[in-house]
């Protein structure tokens, strides 16, 4: 076995602008394999867009972006097999609501042929334990809570055997006493080894999960170092203004 690292996603001076707005200045970000990184910063600086491009929801005005060693900015790549393996959780869950549980889990990997019907249930059923809702396969999404709808949007995500997963303030849209369930499923697939990058405003889970944190401010990457240095000694005059907000 090699001991060195494997970049799983590869970020070189990337830049993003809606018309005059620049939102993205030369962003520059390795992941590595089962790394977890934390993305913090003020609304509009720029984290979903970043997390967008990673699997091309949004295309770059220039840079490079390379994930699992697939170059996504390359024309010739196919996309929809780069985004096969980009597992995405967002702030709204983007479930089907008028279909069930396991109808939400086993329909990926059934279209696009990755496993027949009768192995995307059994898998489905699985990742159902795992996020503490085995009882609710059969039940029709509509009538779950929050917190609930959430789960089910990381084991869907996860039934495509996903090699990295972006999560969009994943606990943002929820009721309070509903935010734990969903980090500790979180915290439990970070413990596994998924290769990792969380957008939240949650800090003390960024500071028992991440391996590292990075602080987006104006689209730029101002700081970015481990949960000690970011939360214990941030450098950053703006980081430093950030966390006296929030924390
Ligand atoms: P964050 O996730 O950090 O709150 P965003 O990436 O959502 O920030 O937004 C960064 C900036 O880009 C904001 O000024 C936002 O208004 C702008 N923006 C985001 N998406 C679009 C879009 N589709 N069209 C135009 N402007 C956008
Ligand atoms: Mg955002």
């Amino acid at each position: 076995m090699s001991e060195e690292k494997q970049v799983k996603v590869h970020v070189d001076k990337v830049n993003k602008s809606y018309g005059s707005n620049h939102v993205l200045r030369d962003i520059s970000l390795d992941v590595d394999a089962n790394e977890v990184v934390v993305m913090i910063g003020p609304s509009g600086s720029g984290k979903s867009t970043f997390l967008r491009m990673l699997n091309q929801l949004e295309v770059p005005n220039s840079g490079t972006i390379v994930v699992d060693g697939h170059n996504i900015s390359d024309k010739k790549t196919d996309i929809n097999k780069v985004r096969e393996n980009i597992g995405m959780v967002f702030q709204n869950f983007n479930l089907f609501n008028n279909y069930t549980v396991l109808e939400n889990i086993t329909l990926a990997p059934v279209q696009l042929g990755k496993m027949t019907k009768q192995e995307a249930e059994k898998r489905g059923r699985e990742l159902l334990e795992t996020v503490g809702l085995a009882d609710k396969a059969d039940v029709s999404v509509n009538s779950l809570s929050g917190g609930q709808k959430q789960r089910i949007a990381i084991a869907r995500a996860l039934a495509m055997d996903p090699d990295v997963m972006l999560f969009d303030e994943p606990t943002s849209a929820l009721d309070p006493e509903m935010v734990g369930d969903v980090l500790d499923v979180m915290k439990d697939l970070a413990k596994s080894g998924m290769t990792m990058i969380i957008v939240t405003h949650e800090m003390g889970f960024a500071k028992q999960v991440a391996d590292r944190v990075v602080f987006f401010e104006s689209g730029k990457i101002q700081e970015s170092g481990t949960p000690e240095e970011i939360f214990n000694a941030p450098k950053n005059a703006r980081l430093q203004e950030f966390l006296s907000k929030v924390m």
